[in-house]
């Protein structure tokens, strides 16, 4: 199975990727983690990642593109893969369909996870607060995460109606607890397979 989870910064991607990678069994793809450990590795792309994720600005289309293009080729994505912040601009989207084409490949669905923003500072406050400063991320602060969600409305929601054109756009209230959350998922993804 191959799926896109689409939403803000804050909207859970991340935790429910990881429940559908673990009963699926297949990988979660998160740019967002990749690019971190670009920089905490101090690669090319990590230098050049850094300064923008740490501004809340996405990093040029052309180097996520080609971190994704190449994390694909790996074995453990035969049975497909779990896209999580990736593809985050229109550009990138058409770029994902090419290379899929290319690999005489298909996406199953896209999920988008829908979460108010107001919500959104509520829980990146929370999760700032519970987390260690030593393990907490760079752009984890309401000033950057402000910015991560202009950059969202402005770049990322218009895969919104590009997805919609598909047929592949599935939409899941975020505003319910983890495991609601889950379920709906679940329940979509159980027709798919
Ligand atoms: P995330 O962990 O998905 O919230 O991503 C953290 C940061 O990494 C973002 O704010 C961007 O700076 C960068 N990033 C992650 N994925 C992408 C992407 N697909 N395109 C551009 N920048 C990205």
């Amino acid at each position: 199975m191959k799926l896109i989870l689409l939403g803000p910064p804050g909207a859970g991607k991340g935790t429910q990727a990881q429940r559908i990678s673990a009963t699926y069994a297949i990988p979660q793809l998160s740019t967002g983690d990749m690019l971190r450990a670009a920089v905490a590795n101090g690669t090319d792309i990590g230098r050049k990642a850094k300064p923008l994720m740490d501004a809340g600005k996405l990093v040029p289309d052309e180097i996520v593109v080609k971190v994704i293009a190449d994390r694909i080729e790996e074995p453990d994505c035969h049975n497909g893969f779990i896209l999580d912040g990736f593809p985050r601009t229109v550009p990138q989207a058409k770029a994902l369909d090419k290379m899929l084409k290319g690999k005489k490949l298909d996406l199953d669905v896209v999920l988008e996870i829908r979460v108010d923003e107001k919500e959104l500072f509520r829980r990146i406050e929370t999760r700032i607060a519970q987390t260690d400063p030593k393990d907490r991320r760079s752009d984890d602060n309401p000033e950057t995460l402000k910015k991560r969600i202009k950059v969202y409305q402005d770049q990322t929601k218009p895969l919104i109606p590009y997805y919609e054109k598909t047929k592949k756009l599935k939409v899941v209230d975020g505003m319910k607890g983890i495991d609601e959350v889950w379920e709906a998922i679940k329940a979509i993804l159980a027709v798919i397979k």
